[in-house]
Protein backbone atom coordinates (compact mmCIF):
# COMPACT_ATOMS: atom_id res chain seq x y z
CA UNK A 1 0.00 0.00 0.00
CA UNK A 2 0.97 3.47 -0.63
CA UNK A 3 1.59 5.81 2.07
CA UNK A 4 0.15 9.01 1.40
CA UNK A 5 2.57 10.85 2.75
CA UNK A 6 5.65 8.74 1.18
CA UNK A 7 3.26 9.88 -2.36
CA UNK A 8 3.70 13.66 -1.38
CA UNK A 9 7.59 13.16 -0.55
CA UNK A 10 7.74 11.85 -3.88
CA UNK A 11 6.07 14.60 -5.61
CA UNK A 12 7.97 17.11 -4.10
CA UNK A 13 10.97 15.72 -4.72
CA UNK A 14 10.39 15.44 -8.76
CA UNK A 15 8.95 19.28 -9.00
CA UNK A 16 11.90 20.99 -6.88
CA UNK A 17 14.27 20.22 -9.81
CA UNK A 18 12.38 22.57 -11.85
CA UNK A 19 13.06 25.18 -9.64
CA UNK A 20 16.65 25.33 -10.03
CA UNK A 21 17.09 28.62 -11.82
CA UNK A 22 14.76 30.37 -9.67
CA UNK A 23 16.50 29.50 -6.35
CA UNK A 24 19.75 28.74 -4.76
CA UNK A 25 20.92 24.86 -3.98
CA UNK A 26 20.88 26.12 -0.35
CA UNK A 27 17.66 27.92 -0.38
CA UNK A 28 15.89 24.62 -2.29
CA UNK A 29 17.89 22.29 0.50
CA UNK A 30 16.61 24.19 3.39
CA UNK A 31 12.93 24.77 1.69
CA UNK A 32 12.84 20.89 0.83
CA UNK A 33 13.54 19.81 4.62
CA UNK A 34 10.72 22.12 6.14
CA UNK A 35 8.59 21.18 3.01
CA UNK A 36 8.52 17.34 4.05
CA UNK A 37 7.38 17.59 7.00
CA UNK A 38 3.95 19.16 8.70
CA UNK A 39 5.13 22.16 11.12
CA UNK A 40 3.04 20.46 13.76
CA UNK A 41 0.54 17.93 14.12
CA UNK A 42 -2.17 17.85 16.98
CA UNK A 43 -3.34 14.48 18.31
CA UNK A 44 -5.92 14.46 20.92
CA UNK A 45 -8.90 11.91 22.52
CA UNK A 46 -12.03 13.02 21.98
CA UNK A 47 -14.48 11.58 24.57
CA UNK A 48 -17.75 11.62 23.21
CA UNK A 49 -20.94 9.86 24.10
CA UNK A 50 -22.25 7.52 21.17
CA UNK A 51 -25.77 6.13 21.38
CA UNK A 52 -25.60 7.07 25.22
CA UNK A 53 -22.14 5.02 25.81
CA UNK A 54 -18.94 7.39 26.87
CA UNK A 55 -16.34 5.97 23.69
CA UNK A 56 -13.09 7.52 23.19
CA UNK A 57 -12.08 8.44 19.52
CA UNK A 58 -8.87 9.93 18.04
CA UNK A 59 -8.63 13.22 16.34
CA UNK A 60 -5.80 14.66 14.49
CA UNK A 61 -4.91 18.51 12.89
CA UNK A 62 -2.13 18.36 10.96
CA UNK A 63 -0.66 21.82 10.02
CA UNK A 64 1.85 21.87 7.54
CA UNK A 65 2.92 25.27 6.62
CA UNK A 66 2.13 28.64 7.04
CA UNK A 67 4.41 30.94 5.10
CA UNK A 68 1.66 32.12 2.92
CA UNK A 69 -1.28 32.73 5.61
CA UNK A 70 -3.30 30.90 7.98
CA UNK A 71 -3.50 27.20 7.86
CA UNK A 72 -6.29 26.01 6.18
CA UNK A 73 -8.30 22.55 5.44
CA UNK A 74 -11.03 20.24 5.88
CA UNK A 75 -11.94 18.01 8.79
CA UNK A 76 -12.91 14.23 7.27
CA UNK A 77 -14.76 11.87 9.62
CA UNK A 78 -13.77 8.23 8.57
CA UNK A 79 -12.56 5.20 9.69
CA UNK A 80 -9.23 4.91 7.84
CA UNK A 81 -7.89 8.06 8.76
CA UNK A 82 -4.73 8.22 10.10
CA UNK A 83 -1.95 10.37 11.38
CA UNK A 84 -0.23 9.42 7.91
CA UNK A 85 -2.81 10.68 5.87
CA UNK A 86 -3.99 13.96 7.90
CA UNK A 87 -0.33 14.64 7.28
CA UNK A 88 -0.32 14.17 3.81
CA UNK A 89 -3.59 15.85 2.76
CA UNK A 90 -2.53 18.77 4.68
CA UNK A 91 0.77 19.33 2.69
CA UNK A 92 -1.57 18.87 -0.64
CA UNK A 93 -3.32 21.93 0.63
CA UNK A 94 -0.30 24.17 1.05
CA UNK A 95 0.19 23.01 -2.27
CA UNK A 96 -3.24 23.06 -3.62
CA UNK A 97 -3.80 26.88 -2.15
CA UNK A 98 -0.74 28.15 -3.45
CA UNK A 99 -1.82 26.77 -6.94
CA UNK A 100 -4.78 29.17 -7.45
CA UNK A 101 -2.51 32.02 -5.02
CA UNK A 102 -4.51 32.01 -2.23
CA UNK A 103 -3.50 34.22 1.51
CA UNK A 104 -3.39 30.32 2.64
CA UNK A 105 -0.88 27.58 3.65
CA UNK A 106 -2.26 24.27 4.62
CA UNK A 107 -4.00 21.73 7.03
CA UNK A 108 -6.20 19.20 7.07
CA UNK A 109 -7.84 17.35 10.59
CA UNK A 110 -9.94 13.98 10.78
CA UNK A 111 -11.48 11.67 13.39
CA UNK A 112 -11.10 8.27 12.92
CA UNK A 113 -15.16 7.06 13.07
CA UNK A 114 -17.47 5.18 10.29
CA UNK A 115 -20.48 7.63 10.91
CA UNK A 116 -22.47 6.02 8.28
CA UNK A 117 -24.39 4.36 11.47
CA UNK A 118 -24.25 7.13 13.67
CA UNK A 119 -27.34 8.95 14.76
CA UNK A 120 -27.64 12.97 14.40
CA UNK A 121 -26.70 13.54 18.24
CA UNK A 122 -23.63 11.46 17.89
CA UNK A 123 -22.28 13.25 14.86
CA UNK A 124 -22.80 16.73 16.85
CA UNK A 125 -20.78 15.43 20.00
CA UNK A 126 -18.25 14.19 18.03
CA UNK A 127 -18.17 18.22 16.35
CA UNK A 128 -18.34 19.82 19.43
CA UNK A 129 -15.98 17.73 21.11
CA UNK A 130 -13.26 18.20 18.20
CA UNK A 131 -13.74 22.44 18.61
CA UNK A 132 -13.14 22.10 22.44
CA UNK A 133 -10.63 20.05 22.34
CA UNK A 134 -8.76 21.67 19.24
CA UNK A 135 -9.95 25.54 19.53
CA UNK A 136 -6.58 26.99 21.37
CA UNK A 137 -4.98 25.77 17.42
CA UNK A 138 -8.08 27.24 15.35
CA UNK A 139 -8.80 30.92 14.74
CA UNK A 140 -9.63 33.36 11.53
CA UNK A 141 -6.20 34.19 11.46
CA UNK A 142 -4.34 30.73 12.72
CA UNK A 143 -5.93 28.25 11.50
CA UNK A 144 -9.34 27.95 9.24
CA UNK A 145 -10.85 24.20 9.08
CA UNK A 146 -14.07 23.63 6.53
CA UNK A 147 -15.81 20.25 5.21
CA UNK A 148 -13.99 17.25 3.66
CA UNK A 149 -15.50 13.33 3.51
CA UNK A 150 -18.38 12.65 5.72
CA UNK A 151 -18.77 16.29 7.16
CA UNK A 152 -20.77 19.31 5.98
CA UNK A 153 -22.12 22.93 6.37
CA UNK A 154 -24.34 21.05 9.13
CA UNK A 155 -20.85 19.61 11.17
CA UNK A 156 -19.45 23.62 10.50
CA UNK A 157 -21.87 24.94 12.05
CA UNK A 158 -21.74 22.91 15.28
CA UNK A 159 -18.16 23.36 15.13
CA UNK A 160 -18.23 27.05 15.19
CA UNK A 161 -21.08 27.37 17.63
CA UNK A 162 -18.64 25.40 20.17
CA UNK A 163 -15.99 27.57 19.20
CA UNK A 164 -17.32 30.30 19.76
CA UNK A 165 -18.74 28.90 23.17
CA UNK A 166 -15.26 28.54 24.12
CA UNK A 167 -13.41 31.48 23.20
CA UNK A 168 -16.26 33.75 23.69
CA UNK A 169 -16.65 36.18 20.83
CA UNK A 170 -18.62 35.29 17.55
CA UNK A 171 -15.91 34.93 14.71
CA UNK A 172 -17.75 33.36 11.50
CA UNK A 173 -14.67 33.62 9.42
CA UNK A 174 -12.70 30.85 12.02
CA UNK A 175 -14.88 27.65 9.97
CA UNK A 176 -15.74 27.74 6.45
CA UNK A 177 -18.05 25.90 4.17
CA UNK A 178 -20.53 27.56 7.01
CA UNK A 179 -24.95 27.54 5.99
CA UNK A 180 -25.71 30.59 4.44
CA UNK A 181 -27.37 31.86 7.31
CA UNK A 182 -24.13 31.34 9.55
CA UNK A 183 -21.86 33.45 7.52
CA UNK A 184 -21.38 30.85 4.53
CA UNK A 185 -21.30 32.08 1.03
CA UNK A 186 -23.31 31.47 -1.76
CA UNK A 187 -21.68 28.65 -4.27
CA UNK A 188 -19.90 27.13 -1.81
CA UNK A 189 -21.70 23.69 -1.62
CA UNK A 190 -20.64 23.25 -5.47
CA UNK A 191 -17.84 24.73 -5.59
CA UNK A 192 -15.45 21.42 -5.54
CA UNK A 193 -17.39 19.82 -8.64
CA UNK A 194 -17.62 23.22 -9.90
CA UNK A 195 -13.82 24.08 -10.04
CA UNK A 196 -12.67 20.93 -10.83
CA UNK A 197 -15.13 21.22 -13.97
CA UNK A 198 -14.15 24.79 -14.61
CA UNK A 199 -10.12 23.36 -14.87
CA UNK A 200 -11.76 20.52 -17.74
CA UNK A 201 -13.53 22.95 -19.66
CA UNK A 202 -10.00 24.95 -19.75
CA UNK A 203 -8.28 22.03 -20.57
CA UNK A 204 -11.00 20.98 -23.47
CA UNK A 205 -10.96 24.33 -25.08
CA UNK A 206 -6.85 24.04 -25.18
CA UNK A 207 -7.00 20.63 -27.22
CA UNK A 208 -10.49 21.02 -29.17
CA UNK A 209 -12.80 18.70 -27.24
CA UNK A 210 -16.81 18.35 -28.27
CA UNK A 211 -18.30 17.94 -25.19
CA UNK A 212 -20.95 15.92 -27.03
CA UNK A 213 -18.20 13.26 -28.61
CA UNK A 214 -16.46 13.08 -25.00
CA UNK A 215 -17.72 10.13 -22.47
CA UNK A 216 -16.94 10.74 -19.12
CA UNK A 217 -16.98 8.03 -15.92
CA UNK A 218 -16.82 9.41 -12.41
CA UNK A 219 -15.60 7.43 -9.23
CA UNK A 220 -17.60 8.42 -6.13
CA UNK A 221 -20.87 10.17 -5.10
CA UNK A 222 -20.01 12.13 -2.48
CA UNK A 223 -20.44 16.17 -2.71
CA UNK A 224 -17.85 16.73 -5.92
CA UNK A 225 -18.69 13.80 -7.75
CA UNK A 226 -22.28 14.90 -7.79
CA UNK A 227 -21.60 18.60 -8.67
CA UNK A 228 -19.30 17.58 -10.97
CA UNK A 229 -21.58 15.52 -13.36
CA UNK A 230 -23.98 18.25 -12.73
CA UNK A 231 -21.84 20.76 -14.63
CA UNK A 232 -20.48 18.63 -16.77
CA UNK A 233 -24.05 17.10 -18.02
CA UNK A 234 -25.44 20.55 -18.31
CA UNK A 235 -22.88 21.45 -20.46
CA UNK A 236 -23.61 18.53 -23.18
CA UNK A 237 -20.26 15.91 -21.73
CA UNK A 238 -21.80 12.30 -21.81
CA UNK A 239 -21.37 10.95 -18.18
CA UNK A 240 -21.40 6.91 -18.61
CA UNK A 241 -20.95 5.67 -15.23
CA UNK A 242 -21.04 6.84 -11.67
CA UNK A 243 -19.95 4.74 -8.61
CA UNK A 244 -20.51 4.76 -5.10
CA UNK A 245 -18.23 2.30 -3.07
CA UNK A 246 -20.51 -0.90 -3.35
CA UNK A 247 -19.99 -0.46 -7.27
CA UNK A 248 -21.28 1.93 -10.25
CA UNK A 249 -24.30 2.76 -12.44
CA UNK A 250 -23.54 2.25 -15.80
CA UNK A 251 -25.63 3.63 -18.69
CA UNK A 252 -25.14 3.37 -22.58
CA UNK A 253 -25.25 6.38 -23.89
CA UNK A 254 -25.62 8.85 -20.45
CA UNK A 255 -26.74 8.77 -16.50
CA UNK A 256 -29.24 11.24 -15.50
CA UNK A 257 -28.45 12.43 -12.60
CA UNK A 258 -31.46 13.47 -10.90
CA UNK A 259 -32.63 9.69 -11.53
CA UNK A 260 -29.64 8.50 -10.29
CA UNK A 261 -29.62 10.77 -6.89
CA UNK A 262 -33.15 9.08 -5.95
CA UNK A 263 -32.07 5.65 -6.73
CA UNK A 264 -29.38 6.01 -4.54
CA UNK A 265 -31.28 7.88 -1.47
CA UNK A 266 -34.46 5.13 -2.21
CA UNK A 267 -31.78 2.41 -2.25
CA UNK A 268 -28.79 3.49 -0.05
CA UNK A 269 -26.28 1.97 -2.37
CA UNK A 270 -25.47 1.75 -6.33
CA UNK A 271 -25.45 -2.09 -6.16
CA UNK A 272 -28.93 -2.69 -4.09
CA UNK A 273 -30.13 0.69 -6.87
CA UNK A 274 -29.68 -1.92 -9.75
CA UNK A 275 -31.23 -4.68 -8.60
CA UNK A 276 -34.22 -2.22 -9.13
CA UNK A 277 -33.78 -0.68 -12.11
CA UNK A 278 -33.50 -2.26 -15.77
CA UNK A 279 -32.46 1.54 -17.04
CA UNK A 280 -28.75 0.87 -15.55
CA UNK A 281 -26.42 -1.92 -15.67
CA UNK A 282 -24.65 -2.48 -12.85
CA UNK A 283 -20.02 -2.80 -12.29
CA UNK A 284 -17.84 -3.12 -9.56
CA UNK A 285 -15.16 -0.80 -9.24
CA UNK A 286 -12.42 -2.83 -11.06
CA UNK A 287 -14.77 -2.64 -14.16
CA UNK A 288 -15.30 1.01 -13.49
CA UNK A 289 -11.64 2.32 -13.91
CA UNK A 290 -11.16 -0.11 -17.05
CA UNK A 291 -13.87 1.35 -18.26
CA UNK A 292 -13.40 2.25 -22.61
CA UNK A 293 -14.08 5.85 -22.19
CA UNK A 294 -12.28 8.94 -22.77
CA UNK A 295 -12.22 10.61 -19.29
CA UNK A 296 -12.31 9.02 -15.63
CA UNK A 297 -12.93 11.26 -12.96
CA UNK A 298 -11.61 9.65 -9.21
CA UNK A 299 -13.51 11.70 -6.72
CA UNK A 300 -13.42 9.52 -3.65
CA UNK A 301 -10.30 8.58 -1.78
CA UNK A 302 -6.73 8.82 -2.11
CA UNK A 303 -4.97 5.50 -3.79
CA UNK A 304 -7.90 4.80 -6.12
CA UNK A 305 -5.49 4.43 -8.56
CA UNK A 306 -2.53 1.83 -7.96
CA UNK A 307 0.42 0.49 -9.43
CA UNK A 308 -1.98 -2.81 -9.61
CA UNK A 309 -4.78 -1.38 -11.60
CA UNK A 310 -3.36 0.94 -13.85
CA UNK A 311 -2.82 -1.33 -16.52
CA UNK A 312 -6.37 -2.09 -16.76
CA UNK A 313 -6.99 2.30 -16.95
CA UNK A 314 -8.33 2.73 -20.83
CA UNK A 315 -9.08 6.48 -19.85
CA UNK A 316 -7.00 8.94 -22.16
CA UNK A 317 -7.69 11.66 -19.52
CA UNK A 318 -7.66 11.19 -15.45
CA UNK A 319 -9.52 14.29 -13.73
CA UNK A 320 -8.40 13.87 -9.97
CA UNK A 321 -11.22 15.52 -8.14
CA UNK A 322 -10.12 13.64 -4.72
CA UNK A 323 -7.09 14.13 -3.16
CA UNK A 324 -4.45 11.77 -4.13
CA UNK A 325 -6.18 9.47 -5.93
CA UNK A 326 -3.08 8.34 -8.58
CA UNK A 327 -0.31 7.02 -6.44
CA UNK A 328 3.37 7.76 -7.75
CA UNK A 329 4.05 4.24 -9.20
CA UNK A 330 0.61 4.60 -10.81
CA UNK A 331 1.15 7.75 -12.88
CA UNK A 332 4.62 6.70 -13.66
CA UNK A 333 2.89 3.52 -15.72
CA UNK A 334 -0.29 5.95 -17.10
CA UNK A 335 2.43 8.92 -18.43
CA UNK A 336 4.27 6.30 -20.07
CA UNK A 337 1.03 5.14 -21.73
CA UNK A 338 0.45 8.62 -22.57
CA UNK A 339 -2.45 9.08 -20.57
CA UNK A 340 -2.85 12.99 -19.31
CA UNK A 341 -3.16 13.36 -15.65
CA UNK A 342 -5.00 17.10 -14.21
CA UNK A 343 -3.87 16.67 -11.05
CA UNK A 344 -5.97 17.05 -7.45
CA UNK A 345 -4.27 20.13 -6.20
CA UNK A 346 -5.78 21.65 -9.21
CA UNK A 347 -8.56 20.22 -10.28
CA UNK A 348 -9.86 20.13 -6.45
CA UNK A 349 -8.97 23.10 -5.55
CA UNK A 350 -12.50 25.12 -6.57
CA UNK A 351 -13.73 24.32 -2.89
CA UNK A 352 -11.48 26.07 -1.30
CA UNK A 353 -10.65 28.87 -3.33
CA UNK A 354 -14.84 29.95 -2.72
CA UNK A 355 -13.50 28.54 1.43
CA UNK A 356 -11.13 31.39 0.50
CA UNK A 357 -14.41 34.02 -0.50
CA UNK A 358 -16.52 33.03 2.25
CA UNK A 359 -13.76 34.12 4.48
CA UNK A 360 -13.23 36.87 2.76
CA UNK A 361 -16.91 38.28 3.10
CA UNK A 362 -16.94 37.22 6.72
CA UNK A 363 -14.14 39.38 7.72
CA UNK A 364 -15.76 41.98 5.52
CA UNK A 365 -19.09 41.70 6.53
CA UNK A 366 -19.92 42.23 2.97
CA UNK A 367 -21.56 39.29 0.99
CA UNK A 368 -21.35 38.52 -2.65
CA UNK A 369 -24.45 37.65 -4.76
CA UNK A 370 -24.05 33.61 -6.89
CA UNK A 371 -23.12 35.07 -9.72
CA UNK A 372 -20.12 37.08 -8.21
CA UNK A 373 -19.17 33.47 -6.44
CA UNK A 374 -19.19 31.85 -10.19
CA UNK A 375 -17.63 34.70 -11.50
CA UNK A 376 -14.74 34.81 -9.87
CA UNK A 377 -14.52 31.20 -9.20
CA UNK A 378 -13.98 30.53 -12.98
CA UNK A 379 -11.61 33.33 -13.47
CA UNK A 380 -9.32 31.63 -10.89
CA UNK A 381 -9.64 28.27 -12.27
CA UNK A 382 -9.14 29.58 -15.78
CA UNK A 383 -6.35 31.88 -14.72
CA UNK A 384 -4.53 28.63 -13.03
CA UNK A 385 -5.15 26.49 -15.31
CA UNK A 386 -3.52 28.73 -17.87
CA UNK A 387 -0.32 29.52 -16.00
CA UNK A 388 0.41 25.94 -15.01
CA UNK A 389 0.45 25.34 -18.90
CA UNK A 390 2.81 27.70 -19.97
CA UNK A 391 4.68 27.03 -17.27
CA UNK A 392 4.69 23.58 -18.83
CA UNK A 393 5.92 24.39 -21.98
CA UNK A 394 8.06 27.33 -21.12
CA UNK A 395 10.28 24.74 -18.69
CA UNK A 396 9.41 21.40 -20.80
CA UNK A 397 7.58 19.96 -18.05
CA UNK A 398 6.24 16.43 -19.24
CA UNK A 399 3.44 16.32 -16.66
CA UNK A 400 0.60 18.70 -15.14
CA UNK A 401 1.43 17.59 -12.02
CA UNK A 402 4.82 18.45 -11.76
CA UNK A 403 4.36 21.84 -13.71
CA UNK A 404 1.07 22.88 -10.92
CA UNK A 405 3.94 21.61 -7.92
CA UNK A 406 6.45 23.79 -9.52
CA UNK A 407 4.24 27.18 -9.86
CA UNK A 408 2.66 26.54 -6.71
CA UNK A 409 6.02 25.89 -4.41
CA UNK A 410 8.14 28.92 -6.08
CA UNK A 411 5.66 30.90 -4.13
CA UNK A 412 5.69 28.62 -1.19
CA UNK A 413 9.66 28.89 -0.97
CA UNK A 414 9.43 32.69 -2.04
CA UNK A 415 7.30 33.50 0.64
CA UNK A 416 9.71 31.48 3.37
CA UNK A 417 13.00 33.14 1.47
CA UNK A 418 11.16 36.50 1.92
CA UNK A 419 10.42 35.79 6.17
CA UNK A 420 13.90 34.86 6.43
CA UNK A 421 13.44 30.87 6.97
CA UNK A 422 15.74 29.38 4.69
CA UNK A 423 18.52 30.45 6.72
CA UNK A 424 21.68 32.95 4.83
N1 LIG B 1 -11.66 19.77 2.05
C1 LIG B 1 -11.55 20.56 0.86
C2 LIG B 1 -10.25 20.26 0.15
O1 LIG B 1 -9.67 19.21 0.30
C3 LIG B 1 -11.79 22.04 1.12
C4 LIG B 1 -10.83 22.69 2.07
C5 LIG B 1 -11.23 24.12 2.47
O2 LIG B 1 -12.20 24.63 1.96
O3 LIG B 1 -10.53 24.66 3.32
O4 LIG B 1 -9.79 21.03 -0.66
Amino acid sequence: MNSPFDSYLTQLESSLKFLKEDFSENDIEAAKKILSRPDRVIEKILKVKLGGTETKLIAYRSQHNNALGPYKGGIRFHQNVSKDEVKALSAWMSVKCSVVELPYGGAKGGVVIDPKNLTESDIENICRAFSREMHDYIGEKVDIPAPDVNTGEQEMAWMLDEYEKVTGFKSPGAFTGKPLVLGGSKGRTEATGLGGFYVFDAYAKSRNIIPSKTTIVVQGFGNVGYWFCYFALKAGYKVLAISDSSGALVHKTCVDIDEVSELKSKYRSFLEASKHTNKYSFATNDELLAMNVDVLAPAALENAITGKNANFVKAKIILELANGPVSPDAETKLLSKGVEILPDVLCNAGGVTVSYFEWSQNISGYYWSKSQVYKRLSKKMFGAFDKIAKLKALKNISSYRQAAYAFSLARIISAMKFRGWLGK
